[in-house]
């Protein structure tokens, strides 16, 4: 069975990974259940220059084919922040979500648009092998709900199924999410090379 190393330590993406991956024939290791990782600083060029350097910098550290992404939440009315920033947009989950709700106060419905971005991309031989991308757009609400996923999934709004990316099961949000997405090219990709 192949070996991938998943490089994050974040439990809802490696969550959403391993119920994505499911069914693959793939053994799936993250940095979590590696403890000693050493830590990748993102450069800040990007999500692609960040998810492709983490999965070079794991890759080579551990001599595993790797997987990694990078992510952010793209709100319309912000300008596109707080994107590749999205988590250091404030040192908790909730002090970020409460950040945003401020920053969001009295923006009307209709321009409360916006989109979770995901770079996904895999480390082999020394190279990166594939990069895949994800979008999922949706709406910030103007109070949390849900209690499912993490980050700022429940502010994320996602009118197809009228619901919060928050109170989607796994299974659900990893079906139409920007990860969801992003993953299902990488999956074509390990099964056919191409
Ligand atoms: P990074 O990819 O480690 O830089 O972190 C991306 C950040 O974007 C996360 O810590 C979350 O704050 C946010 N984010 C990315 N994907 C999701 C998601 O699926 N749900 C909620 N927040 C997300």
């Amino acid at each position: 069975m192949r070996k991938i190393l998943l490089a994050t330590r974040n439990a809802g993406k490696i969550k959403e990974l391993k119920k994505g991956l499911q069914g693959e024939e793939l053994e799936l290791v993250s940095l979590l259940e590696l403890g000693d990782a050493p830590p990748f600083f993102e450069g800040g060029e990007g999500y692609w220059g960040n998810a492709t350097g983490k999965a070079l910098f794991y890759h080579r550290h551990y001599q595993m084919v790797t997987l990694a992404e990078d992510s952010g939440l793209e709100v319309d009315y912000l300008k596109g922040k707080p994107g590749v920033f999205s988590a250091r947009f404030g040192s908790t989950s909730q002090q970020r979500n409460q950040k945003l709700l401020k920053l969001m106060e009295d923006v009307p419905w209709e321009e409360r648009g916006a989109a979770f971005i995901c770079v996904m991309t895999i480390a082999d031989a020394g190279k990166i092998i594939k990069v895949a991308e994800g979008r999922c757009r949706g709406i910030i609400l103007t109070e949390l709900k849900g209690e499912g996923g993490f980050g700022y999934d429940a502010l994320f709004y996602y009118p197809p199924l009228d619901k919060s990316f928050a109170e989607l099961t796994t299974t659900e949000k990893t079906r139409v999410s920007h990860r969801g997405v992003a993953l299902q090219k990488i999956k074509e990709f390990l099964r056919s090379g191409k």
